[in-house]
Formats: C-alpha cells, structure tokens, sequence
C-alpha cells in the first residue's frame, strides 16, 4: 500500500528474469543478450590505463569532452548527421538510461507514445514511469511491416513521440528508408517527436547498410537518436550509452539525466575512447561473426521444427514455436528446465491485449561463441 499506482502498469523484466533463471539451472543463457566472450583487448587495457589515472571521480554531467566529441564524428560519418558535441550529445548509463531520460523529458500525464509491437521491453514500463500512456500499433503478422494506415489511425491530439528501433528487437527486422520516410512524414504532419532506438546499428547482414532516421533533413530537429557502446563492443555490463537530439530537446534530456544519474561511470567513459581506435575491420568482423552465428542457430533451429522469421540485423531470432504444443511461458519453463537452455517468452514483448500473439514465439538472442551457440542446440537434441 505505500507503493506508486503507477508501478501496477507493468512488471519486472522478464528478460532479465530469465537470466536469473538461467543461473538457477545452469542452463546456457539465450535470453538476455549478452556476449559471453572478451571485448577488444584495446578497450581492457583502457580500463586498466584508466585506472591509474585520476579518472574516479565524476566526469561532467553530459559525459567527457573528449568522448562526446568522438561520438559526434562518428554521428557524422557513419550515420550521416551533424550534432554538436557541446550541447546536443550526451552520455549515459547505457542506451536504456538515454531512453528513460528521453522519455521522461517528453511526456506530461495522459500524454501518448505509440510503441510498435512487439517492442523492446524497457519502452513500456519508461512510458508508464514518466505517466505516459503507450499506445500500440502491431507490426503485420508475419513480415512485421509497417502498417501506415494503422499508424495514422493511432495519432491524436494526445500524442507525444513514437519509438522506432532498427535493428528491430527482439523481430531482427530492419526498416527500409521508405518505412522511415512513413515515420519522419508523419511526425513532421502531426508534431510528434521521433525517439530512435539504433544501439544495433552496427550489427547488420548481407548486403544491407545502417540508415537513421535523424538522417532525414525534415525531421532532423524533432528526432532523439539513442545508440550506446554495449552491443558493439560487447560491453553490456559497462553502462554506457549516448543520446543525440537538437539543442532544445537536449537541454530536457539533460536535466533528467543529471538527476536521475549525475553521470555515467568516469574509468568506462575513459576506457570507451580507446574504441574510436578501431578500425573498419573490427566492424566488418563483428557483421561476420553474427552472421555466421545467425545461420547456424537458424537452420538447427528450423531443423527441428521452430518457424524463423529471418533476423537482417541486431542478434535476436524470433521463432515460432507453435509445432511444440505449448505456448511460451511453458517452453521457455520446459527448455530451461529440462534441457537447460533459457530464452525469453515471446509474449513479453506484446501488450496485455495481445498477448496470445506473442505466446506463438520464444527469442533466441545468438550473443555467444558459436561454441555456445553449439553447445546449446546439442542440449536441445538430446533426449531426456
Ligand atoms: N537488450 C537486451 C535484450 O533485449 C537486454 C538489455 C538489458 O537488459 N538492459 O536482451
């Protein structure tokens, strides 16, 4: 009784209570996503550098000088837009926190966030924490797709934002530059701000490249563009994350950020510098080591019944599990159980209402070693 009303909105994570239950079964841990090998020897020795330095005490607020800077070339060259590192970049604990201070700056009570489902999960309960109502538009059934009429259907005067993210968690869709386009002409039409979830940017296949959605000039100045270091430098536990949005935007997201962090952790934020060191090679090696991990579990997975919408990017396999007779609470229970395998339940990343749409999936994440990766369909084959 001495909690928030606003807390019965939503639960904790599921996501993250499967990698609790992975540990209490010791089982491989296919749900959270995480990599289980090092990150690039040159960021190690940055955290050991760092160490000795006097890089222990609380950086600025909005993060390094040096390290918005670098992000700021790298916004421009790889991303294709221009932000100042001064007063539009800033540096937080992970993308989840630039995404809970971009959320928090946004909404006053009853305001609305279309989320498009299935969403990444931590969209939901930030919108209900910032007294923001999520509005949900589903993706088509099986191409997950855009649906334009819908989209515009869901816009009132309420309306707020809308979330994108590309690479898609937890589908691995990408959205073309037509589906962005949709989006960018539909905030500029109705006023709504764009937040853009892209911290899998750089985790892409085949012959598709990155486009952002900030890139396009029209909605340039109500985009909030969210990215971080965890996924591509596999430094999930580091906490460092960054958001990018034109000035005024930036200066709401600040003073939410300052508030709810101070700021992100200093050693990290130094360590992270050494990561603009790497050269196109590292990139083009982590593209090919999530590729190949993608095949693999894709055809072991298919092999044995799963139905796999093909991930073109972030490290996540949605697979339809309808063959086995279950829905997913009690797959992902029996897999963790029995074959000491977790993954999530697909019907985390679907609202209330639609929740019997997502109890058709489980998500793999494809994170690890392949070693891993092996190790795990091994344990799925044998019979018990
Ligand atoms: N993005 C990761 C996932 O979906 C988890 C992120 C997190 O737990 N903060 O598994």
């Amino acid at each position: 009784m001495y909690l928030a009303n606003r807390l019965d909105s939503f639960q904790e994570s599921v996501i993250r209570e499967m990698t609790r239950k992975a540990i209490e079964n010791d089982a491989i841990n296919l749900s959270q996503g995480m990599p289980d090998f090092l990150p690039p020897k040159e960021l190690i020795s940055g955290v050991e550098e760092a160490l000795m330095k006097e890089e222990h005490q609380y950086s600025i607020t909005y993060g390094r000088t040096d390290l918005r800077e670098k992000i700021a070339g790298k916004l421009k060259q790889y991303n294709k837009m221009d932000f100042n590192p001064n007063d539009e970049i800033t540096i937080t604990c992970g993308a989840s926190e630039a995404l809970t201070s971009s959320i928090f700056a946004l909404m006053n009570p009853g305001e609305e966030i279309i989320v498009l489902e299935p969403w990444y999960e931590n969209y939901v309960p930030i919108t209900y924490l910032a007294q923001g109502k999520p509005i949900f538009v589903p993706l088509a059934e099986n191409s997950f797709d855009i649906d334009e009429e819908r989209l515009k259907a869901s816009i009132n005067s309420k309306t707020k934002a809308i979330i994108i993210n590309s690479p898609h968690n937890p589908t691995g869709k990408v959205f073309s530059l037509d589906d962005l386009k949709i989006i960018a002409d539909l905030c500029v039409d109705n006023n709504i701000v764009a937040i853009t979830d892209e911290i899998y940017e750089y985790i892409i296949f085949d012959t598709l490249s990155h486009k952002s959605l900030g890139s396009i000039d029209s909605i340039r100045d109500q985009t909030i563009t969210v990215s971080g270091f965890s996924k591509t430098f596999s430094i999930t536990g580091w906490r460092l994350g960054y958001v990018a949005a034109n000035r005024k935007l930036m200066d709401g997201i600040r003073k939410c950020h300052d508030y709810l962090t101070v700021c992100a952790p200093s050693l990290l934020q130094y360590a992270t510098l050494r990561a603009f060191t790497l050269g196109n090679k590292y990139y083009e090696d982590i593209r090919k080591r999530y590729q190949v991990n993608r095949d693999y579990l894709m055809e072991n997975l298919h092999n044995h019944g799963f139905k796999i919408f093909k991930p073109k990017g972030a490290y996540y396999l949605f697979a339809d599990i309808t063959e086995f007779g279950m829905n997913d609470l009690e797959f992902s229970n029996f897999l963790v159980k029995n074959k000491g395998v977790a993954v999530v339940p697909g019907s985390s990343f679907y609202s209330k209402k639609r929740r019997n749409h997502g109890s058709r999936f489980v998500r793999f994440t494809f994170s690890q070693k392949l070693a891993t990766l092996k190790e795990a369909i091994e344990r799925i084959e044998k019979k018990l």
